[in-house]
């Protein structure tokens, strides 16, 4: 098969890790007959020195055509002090809506190798964990009517969150399915003791599960998740949830692994083509050593394999490639706890040699 991916290769350490998963993404299409045809466009901070703007018309016409999206990140402090809808950031809101990425996966897992790693006891992560989180990306409080007013006591500000069923179908139908492809647990996560969006949310979520008898399906309030990730994490399987909670959750989720370079993300529209990338920023502060760790870029090129091209063999060869190399010792810096690293290169090299 062939496929064409656009390339956006951003700041900082961007340039380094997307070219890592280009290399890897190569070699596994060497060793399965596939072509990945690679077209790069400016995106970020490097896209407004060469342009005056950080998504260029051309970016997002380039996203459009092609078959999957790669991004690596975008920012810095050479664009730090200028006003916010020139800043590289904004490019990432302006792709992901001119794409209509609605979805936002987020899997945090924690690798036996790098349990040491994980700022959580040691007796709580014994069995690891392995979460998938599928959060909604284009509704809620972050898109709500908002503004400012004179109140009761004076100067006072509002956000609203506002969800279709429409909105809600579209996200429970991704997160039954993404668990009916895992483990097949389901945990919607919601405050629906308090908020009407949320009750809506969970009856529709009800509603769906009779389409999914091989899900289990479990509601849990959002305060209650915030505790259960981090007093007993393997107990989620996929987990599903609102723009912001999302947002707080994941982050939280990802912390737990102890490892910001290791973890990858998708956005997706609903069809096939989606945008995949590390969920770490741009690192100023490493870039151009070739010290940066590759393997959260790697993965995204690997879920890319598999939610976009449907190659799941493929996909599985790159995480089972990651899994023997971290298992075998090898390290790069960020995860060398001032032992001997391999640099972003050597560590690409090793996983293309257990492919
Ligand atoms: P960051 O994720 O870039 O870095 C935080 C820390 O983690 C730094 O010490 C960095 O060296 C380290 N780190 C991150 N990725 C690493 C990797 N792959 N290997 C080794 N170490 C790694 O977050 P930040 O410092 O808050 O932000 C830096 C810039 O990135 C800012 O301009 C910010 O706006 C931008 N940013 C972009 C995105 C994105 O493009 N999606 C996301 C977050 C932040």
């Amino acid at each position: 098969m062939n496929y064409n991916i656009a390339l956006l290769k951003g700041d900082g350490i961007g340039p380094e890790i997307v070219s890592s998963a280009v290399k890897v993404l190569s070699a596994v299409g060497e060793k399965y007959s596939h072509t990945f045809n690679f077209t790069e466009y400016d995106i970020g901070g490097a896209a407004l020195d060469k342009c005056g703007v950080p998504l260029p018309d051309e970016t997002v016409e380039g996203c459009l055509k092609s078959d999957s999206v790669l991004l690596g990140a975008v920012g810095g402090p050479k664009w730090d002090t200028l006003p916010g809808n020139m800043r590289p950031e904004k490019a990432l809101l302006g792709i992901r809506s001119a794409m209509g990425l609605f979805t936002n996966l987020r899997p945090a897992k924690l690798y036996p190798a790098l349990k040491s790693e994980c700022p959580l006891r040691e007796d709580i992560v014994k069995d690891g964990f392995d979460i998938m989180i599928v959060r909604e990306l284009t509704g809620g409080i972050y898109f709500g009517e908002r503004g400012m007013r004179e109140g009761k006591y004076g100067e006072e500000a509002y956000d609203t969150e506002c969800y279709s069923r429409m909105e809600i179908e579209r996200i429970v139908r991704v997160a039954f399915e993404s668990a009916r492809k895992r483990n097949k647990k389901l945990t919607s996560i919601d405050k629906a003791n308090v908020l009407d969006t949320s009750r809506l949310w969970r009856k529709i979520v009800h509603e769906i599960s009779a389409e999914y008898p091989d899900v289990e399906l479990e509601d849990m309030l959002v305060d209650n998740a915030a505790m259960q990730l981090v007093r007993n994490p393997s107990r989620f399987d996929v987990i599903v949830t609102t723009n912001m909670f999302g947002d707080i959750l994941s982050d939280e989720a990802s912390q737990i692994t102890g490892s910001i370079g290791m973890l990858p993300s998708a956005s997706l529209c609903g069809g096939t083509r989606g945008l995949y990338e590390p969920i770490h920023g741009s690192a100023p502060d490493i870039a151009g050593q070739n010290i940066a760790n590759p393997i959260a870029t790697i993965l995204s090129a690997a879920m890319m394999l598999l939610y976009s091209f449907d190659l799941k063999e493929e996909s599985q060869c790159i995480v089972d490639a990651v899994d023997k190399v971290l298992s075998c010792g090898y390290r790069t810096k960020d995860l060398a706890n001032g032992g001997e690293y391999l640099s972003t290169s050597e560590m690409t090299d090793k996983i293309i040699g257990m492919l």
